[in-house]
């Protein structure tokens, strides 16, 4: 989530089509006074709801102060910032992983290949690297068919494994039994950064 200082303009970014069981509110920003062009960024927050979810009769950012209006003060800063009509609800989905990116010359990238969880905020990261990845194995291969298959090669099992942590991850912090959230809470507590870290790294580092 990121931390916006209220009186900011808010603007929309592209629509996200994902799944699951929980609806994702989201507000992009922009800060126009940025001397270098527009930098944007956005916060999201997740619920779990039934698939379909509308907002409540009083509206998102009501909705959104009512659940997270008593966190540390920087949270309802940032939603009472934002313009109720530049906040977005949609529920979001995962697929598991494909078996196959490729079919003769064409093939697959991004969140066609392997839409995930934004628990991780990996998709257009892993987006970027198949972009890295199918750009050098074009530039090696002649043959576009053996290169892409070498694409697929190259990406799949990593983006499959981010696709499975994603997952994993959301279904450890959508915990909605209280006694299940307190032993996670502590579970997480334990955990030495060390090991923390390596398991960021891994996700992190593509070749890690
Ligand atoms: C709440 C949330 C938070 C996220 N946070 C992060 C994060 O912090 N970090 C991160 O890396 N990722 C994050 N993601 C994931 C990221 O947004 C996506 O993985 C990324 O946008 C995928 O890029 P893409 O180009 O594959 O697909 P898209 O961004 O979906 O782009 C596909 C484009 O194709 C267009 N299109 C579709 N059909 C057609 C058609 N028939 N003809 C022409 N155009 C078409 C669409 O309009 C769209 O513009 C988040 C996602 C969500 C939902």
């Amino acid at each position: 989530m990121a931390v916006a200082t209220p009186g900011d303009t808010l603007t929309a970014l592209p629509t996200h089509h994902f799944a699951g069981r929980h609806s994702a509110l989201r507000s992009p920003r922009s800060r126009s006074e940025a001397p270098r062009g527009v930098q944007r960024f956005y916060w999201f927050a997740t619920k779990n709801t039934p698939e379909g979810g509308r907002a409540a009769p009083a509206g998102h950012k009501a909705e959104l102060l009512e659940r997270f209006g008593s966190w540390v003060e920087s949270i309802p800063s940032i939603i009472r910032a934002a313009a109720e009509d530049k906040i977005l609800r949609h529920d979001v989905y995962d697929r598991d992983p494909l078996l196959q990116w490729c079919k003769g010359r064409v093939t697959l990238l991004g969140d066609a290949a392997h839409p995930m969880m934004p628990n991780l905020g990996q998709g257009a990261c892993q987006a970027i690297e198949d972009a890295v990845a199918l750009a050098e194995c074009v530039k090696m291969q002649g043959d576009m068919i053996v290169a892409l298959k070498l694409y697929e090669e190259r990406r799949k099992d990593r983006a499959a494994m981010i696709v499975r942590c994603s997952r994993a991850f959301g279904n450890v912090e959508q915990i909605e039994n209280p006694l299940l959230c307190a032993l996670r809470n502590a579970a997480i507590r334990l955990v030495p950064a060390c090991i923390s870290l390596r398991q960021l790294a891994s996700i992190l580092d593509p070749e890690a």
